[in-house]
């Protein structure tokens, strides 16, 4: 049984006499258009890194710099002198998504206000308003304490909204420097209904192109028809045989490194409050498919997927125009979960594709991108603490989920770290991330503070306890 913290009164009032003065430090954050795949904000990116450099080196954070990756800045800082108790890397982005449709929007989206419990604002949740939670909370531990229950190392990112391309070379750069125990990535927002939640594990993915050409030009398909294959009904064919009607891939080894779920995780999936008609009818679709065996929640997020993204060739414009079209292409995609490694997924789809074409026609199959999947057990120690830190501070505990998308940066920080990751995010799920009027809840926000400083002391307990 591990330690617990106790309680922390200190902190909670030296919260309690800053609110405005934290709504105030939150806003000014969130005034910098630090958008980062536009490059005429370039200047708000570093103009958000040194925000971030100021307020780390004045609450008494070390080694603080905007550190340059030959794109936006990378903000490091360090606290480091808790001898014997852990070291936890902690990340978060600090650049923004573009706003259009601006029209869409209630209020501009760099100037933030306060409505509804809310702070309405671009980056009011993703993610910067989660950076500005950390900051508090190591602040009013240091303010109260002088000192941090463990050691971390802050890692700020400016790229992440536009494909983190400086992250891992940064990462690989600092290898020895980022010696650690474990990451804690706070991106990832809570359950519908706002129902606390801690993330374990997110999807991977492969991205692929398939190429089907026959002849140079387009031909008379009355002239030809019946004697050439179809570029067209020749991919057609190659899609349908990927998938079986009852919802499994075909690709020979596909499922080889796919860890089963145990009966725990799926009595983790099964309590979790889903609403299975609510999130049909919000998509609008008549009914939910999806892979024979598994719950919907399943299918979603512990489940790996292939889907066509695009298809297309020939003619497709109004009217009718009798042609074998000249060639035919298909972008595909799988979602990838536990050990399925995005290249090796690559190769069996690449040479399935080979073995079932006609061979009357020219297929090719060509990688556009991947990422590896990522999961972190429930029963990890740091995932315990995380979960009796945010029991404490929103008065229930929380649920556990696997989220079906990605965050690439999660791999990152567990290949070339070597870390466990600890997906620790404390948004609304209605919180508009990517889209007009985006908003985060102040009690989320408070609550979450409070939740971070305690989940330092409860890591700090259960690795004396474990001892
Ligand atoms: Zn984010």
């Amino acid at each position: 049984m591990p330690l617990t913290a106790g309680p922390d009164d200190a902190v909670e009032e030296y919260l309690d006499g800053r609110l405005d003065q934290r709504l105030e430090s939150y806003k000014t954050f969130l005034r910098i258009p630090s958008i980062s795949t536009l490059p005429e904000h370039a200047g708000d990116c570093r103009q958000a890194a040194e925000f971030l450099v100021g307020e780390l080196r004045a609450m008494g954070v070390e080694h603080v710099a905007a550190e340059e990756t030959g794109g936006h800045p990378i903000v490091y800082g360090d606290w480091l002198h808790a001898d014997g108790a852990p070291t936890v890397v902690v990340y978060g982005h600090y650049d923004v998504q573009p706003v259009d449709p601006l029209e869409l929007w209630h209020s501009p989206p760099f100037e933030p206000v306060i409505s509804n419990g809310r702070m309405l604002a671009r980056g009011a949740a993703d993610d910067k308003g989660q950076i500005h939670m950390h900051l508090r909370a190591i602040e009013a531990l240091l303010a109260t304490r002088g000192r941090l229950p463990v050691n971390l190392m802050l890692v700020f990112e400016g790229e992440e909204e536009s494909s983190s391309e400086h992250l891992d070379p940064w990462l690989e750069a600092n290898r020895d420097r980022l010696s650690a125990d474990v990451a804690v990535i706070s991106d990832t927002s809570f359950f519908e209904g706002n129902r606390p939640a801690i993330t374990l594990g997110l999807r991977g993915l492969m991205y692929a192109q398939i190429d089907v050409t026959g002849s140079p030009v387009d031909l008379h398909s009355g002239s030809y028809g019946g004697s050439v294959e179809n570029p067209a009904n020749a991919l057609c064919q190659i899609v349908a045989a990927l998938k079986g009607p009852d919802g499994r891939v075909r690709i020979p080894g596909f499922y080889a490194d796919v860890v089963p779920l145990s009966d725990s995780d799926r009595a983790a999936f099964a309590a979790l409050p889903f609403d299975e008609d609510g999130y049909r009818t919000g998509i609008g679709v008549p009914e939910l498919i999806g892979e024979v065996g598994y719950t919907t929640l399943e299918r979603r997020g512990a489940r790996p997927t292939l889907d066509v993204n695009g298809i297309w060739g020939g003619f497709e414009g109004e009217g009718s125009k009798t042609i074998i079209p000249a060639h035919a292409h298909a972008k595909v995609s799988c979602r990838l979960v536990t050990a399925q490694e995005p290249d090796r997924i690559f190769e069996l789809f690449r040479d399935f594709v080979a073995e079932i074409a006609p061979p009357a026609v020219r297929t090719e199959v060509r990688l556009l991108g991947g990422g590896r999947p990522s999961l972190t057990p429930a029963d990890h120690p740091a995932t315990q603490a995380a979960a009796r830190a945010i029991e404490h501070a929103f008065g229930q505990a929380p649920v556990y989920m696997r989220e079906g998308g990605s965050i690439p940066v999660c791999a990152s920080f567990e290949r070339i770290l070597g870390l466990p990751v600890v997906l620790a995010g404390f948004t609304n799920p209605d919180d508009n991330a990517h889209a007009p009027n985006e908003s985060m809840v102040l009690d989320n926000y408070e609550r979450g503070i409070r939740a971070i400083a305690r989940l330092w002391d409860e890591l700090a307990a259960a690795d004396s306890g474990a001892r």
